[in-house]
């Protein structure tokens, strides 16, 4: 960047009485990302969308119900998530921190507040000395801040946790079970961190900060100052907006830029009122691409190289395999296995019976049933007394059952059949292939 003594002030290309128009700021359009997202974070955990929950041992993925037994489909889940996560940050760089991540999108947000119950305080009661505005307005917003921070505290705990059963804990004011102890945990956390931390939390420790500097690379969406021409009236106005107190001018590549955009409107509108466009923008890369209509969309929603492509390629198979692993997963899981303690058994009317031992898991969020029938065994039938066998949802039962033949039916020895299990609602059927054991017949002497 030049020294302050080299830059001259260019001439406005236009005269103060035909001012430019500055582009539609930025800032109100990020407000409004933000607020869909608080409203996106207040609902995910409810509806089951994305959510761990630890006792249960659930992971909860776009309303599937998944089991840690799942682990597969588990394992897919989270790595499409770190893939797109990954692809974000090598296409547009830091945007996530600025137009999603709750922790700026609060931050922000008790920063506005604050500032708006001082500028109230400071109007209305301008009577009192100002250290007793200072402290009222302190006051005010310390206690709004342990409301907002109560409720951040029971969001963020029902991703970890069933919300029906938080709601019970926090009414009941349960401060002694685990759920509570880490709910008051998380409460004082939130308001340490919304009252003295805020963005300093993105600048030091966030991990996604220096994630990103090992993702972006020359074509990475950058918010970028490019003064030749040196018109920047050093008013500094990009630098008192900035919410990571960075200077842009000393170049596009600091860790701390969050890629906000609020010194490119703040540039924009001071230099609107002189007649010349705003020495900041967002930029593809490095290299001041200019704002040509030529360049094709692709390009323009990030797209520049063939390692995009790629990218986007393997996010398009995972989100592809994802989709086909839920849609293909059982809701009701039935398992099948012979008891073999004692081969069979003769009862008194000369009918042999095997044991079969089912344990049937109803991974899905309503109640289902199953019932059990048998092919490819002359003479057999399944002696089942209930029928079917109801399974509650999020419920595991085992049952043992027989399959009994007449003498004459199956031949001795080993016969090969098989069991269908027919779940309902879904009416989703399996086929097992088991085999029935008959005594075997006397050696010929
Ligand atoms: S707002 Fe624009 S003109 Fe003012 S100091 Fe920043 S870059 Fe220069
Ligand atoms: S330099 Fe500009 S884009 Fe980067 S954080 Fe500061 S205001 Fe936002």
């Amino acid at each position: 960047m030049a020294s302050v003594a080299e830059m001259k002030p260019r001439k406005p290309v236009r005269s103060k009485k035909d001012p430019i128009t500055p582009p539609a700021p930025w800032h109100p359009f990020r407000k409004k990302i933000h607020a869909a997202c608080f409203v996106v974070f207040c609902i995910l955990p409810f509806f089951n969308l994305i959510r761990f929950d630890i006792p249960r041992q659930r992971f909860y993925f776009l309303g599937y119900e998944l089991w840690i037994s799942e682990f597969a489909i588990i394992f897919f889940s989270l790595m499409f998530l770190m893939f797109t996560i990954a692809a974000i940050s090598m296409l547009y760089g830091r945007l996530y921190c600025g137009y999603f991540c709750p922790q700026m999108i609060f931050s922000e947000a008790f920063s506005e507040l604050e500032e708006f119950i001082r500028k109230k305080i400071n109007k209305r009661f301008i009577t009192w000395d100002k250290k007793t505005r200072s402290i009222a307005g302190q006051v005010i917003f310390y206690i709004i801040l342990w409301v907002g921070s109560v409720f951040l505290a029971f969001v963020f705990i029902a991703y970890f946790v069933e919300p029906r059963d938080l709601i019970q804990r926090l009414i009941s004011l349960d401060v002694v079970s685990a759920g509570g102890i880490a709910g008051a945990a998380t409460t004082l956390v939130t308001f340490i961190d919304f009252a003295f931390v805020r963005q300093r939390f993105c600048k030091t420790v966030c991990p996604y900060g220096y994630l990103q500097g090992i993702l972006a690379d020359s074509k990475t969406l950058l918010v970028q100052y490019h003064d030749p021409a040196q018109a920047c009236i050093e008013c500094k106005k990009c630098v008192r907006v900035c919410p990571m107190e960075i200077d842009i001018r000393d170049g596009a590549h600091q860790i701390e830029c969050i890629h906000c955009a609020d010194c490119v409107d703040a540039c924009n509108e001071v230099l609107a009122k002189l007649g010349t466009p705003g020495l900041i923008d967002y930029e593809w890369g490095a290299v001041n691409q200019g704002g040509s209509t030529k360049i094709p969309w692709y390009h323009r929603i990030g797209l520049r190289d063939r390692k995009r492509w790629v990218l986007m390629l393997v996010l398009m198979f995972y989100a592809t395999g994802l989709m086909v692993a839920l849609s293909m997963r059982d809701p009701v899981l039935v398992q099948i296995s012979p008891q073999r303690d004692q081969l069979y058994e003769v009862n008194e009317s000369g009918d042999v019976t095997n044991k079969f031992r089912a344990r049937i898991t109803n991974r899905s969020p309503e109640n289902a049933y199953v019932v059990f029938s048998i092919q490819s065994l002359p003479g057999a039938r399944l002696d089942l007394p209930e029928g079917r066998i109801p399974v509650d949802p999020g419920e595991s039962v085992v049952r043992t059952f027989d399959v009994v033949a007449h003498p004459s039916g199956p031949g001795p020895g080993v016969n090969h059949f098989s069991i269908t299990s027919e779940s309902m609602p879904d009416g989703h059927a399996r086929s097992f292939d088991m085999t029935f054991i008959m005594p075997f017949e006397e050696a010929s002497p």
